[in-house]
């Protein structure tokens, strides 16, 4: 634990404004950010920017979930005492970096990384790619860069954007000549992924396969009864497989009782155990992570000026790094400055 003297160590992390915060979030980046925003220096961005790369056709959802991010933020237990929120699109220096770095990678460097190529598929681009799209995880190493970050909390399937963004930095610091920026290890927790509750991809806030921390009680029962187990396992005494059935997946992301899930796979493999019982279990677990997030969410709703106020002060903060970033960034490459 960094002392109180020793600067503390940064952390980076964002959301796309697409839409509100999901399971996903919770169990991939949120429970990470709440628990080190205590240790460390931590800013997250309400990424309004990147999320303009594939909704060119709608701003105005963009511009709607900035705030409902940030009351997800809120909800959950990021501490404006502790943590830094930012609005992209409210720090220009992270545009300016963005343009200089798209200059040290290539198109076809960009269009090998593999969370592209996967989002590209799922977004079903075909060859109509924004070219904003496929740039944004330059983009994104000048979000990581510019706060210095030195730890990204993300989801696993963020690993090869950090894996980008270190590269980025080694190719700025080859050229600089000195080590201008530092790079950034990915924190991943160890459920890598939330798949989406109808078991295919990664649970997505574009994808319409989500569950969102402002759900009722009825909507997560809902989506429960929807999830896919073992297509095989028909009744309640035949042997069920573990591997592959979503509702184990979400188990082992929410069940603090490590050993109750070990026992429940086990009768689950044997036989004799229904898919109604896991269901029932998983449907008690996901209410109670929601419900004190939904009521809080609804209580700060009350009150977005409290937001705007947040949003401001952080975004004035990032501001100033971030620009003091970029003049170190462009006198270390030896660029005209007045
Ligand atoms: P979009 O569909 O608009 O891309 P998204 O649901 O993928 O939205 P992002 O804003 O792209 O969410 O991701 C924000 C952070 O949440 C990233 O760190 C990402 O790794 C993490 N994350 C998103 N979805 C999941 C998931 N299903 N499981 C674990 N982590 C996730
Ligand atoms: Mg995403």
């Amino acid at each position: 634990m960094p002392s109180d003297t020793a600067p503390r160590p940064v952390i980076l992390t964002g959301d796309r404004t697409t839409g509100p915060l999901h399971l996903g979030h919770y169990v991939g980046s949120l429970r990470n950010r709440v628990a080190l925003q205590a240790t460390h220096a931590q800013y997250l961005l309400l990424a309004d920017t990147q999320a303009m790369t594939d909704n060119a056709h709608d701003p105005e959802r963009v511009r709607r979930n900035v705030l409902e991010v940030a009351l997800d933020y809120l909800a959950v237990g990021i501490d404006p005492a502790l943590s830094t929120i930012c609005v992209q699109s409210a720090l220009p220096a992270l545009a300016e970096l963005t343009l200089l770095y798209l200059n040290f990678v290539t198109v076809a460097r960009l269009e090998r990384n593999p969370t592209i190529k996967e989002e590209i598929q799922a977004r079903g681009f075909g060859r109509d790619i924004p070219a904003g799209f496929l740039c944004y995880p330059v983009a994104q190493a000048a979000d990581i860069t510019a706060f210095k970050a030195t730890l990204v909390p993300v989801g696993e399937d963020q690993a090869p954007l950090i894996e980008q963004t270190n590269e980025l930095v080694r190719r700025l610091n080859r050229q600089a000549g000195r080590d201008l920026l530092p790079e950034a290890a990915a924190l991943i927790p160890a459920i890598g992924r939330l798949p989406g509750v109808d078991g295919r991809g990664k649970m997505s806030k574009s994808r319409g396969n989500a569950v969102p921390l402002s759900a009722s009680d009825a909507a997560i029962e809902a989506a429960v009864q929807r999830m896919y187990t073992d297509p095989d396992h028909l009744r309640a005494s035949d042997p069920g497989r573990v591997e592959g059935n979503v509702v184990f997946t979400y188990l082992d992301a929410f069940d603090p009782d490590l050993q109750a899930v070990a026992d429940l796979k086990a009768h689950y493999r044997r036989g004799g155990l229904g898919d109604m019982v896991l269901k029932r279990r998983l449907t008690g677990l996901l209410q109670a992570t929601v419900t004190p997030i939904r009521e809080r969410r609804a209580e700060l709703a009350r009150d977005p000026d409290l937001v705007m106020d947040i949003l401001r002060t952080g975004s004035a903060k990032g501001r100033t790094l971030t620009e003091q970033t970029k003049r170190e960034v462009t006198e270390g490459l030896g660029l005209f400055s007045l």
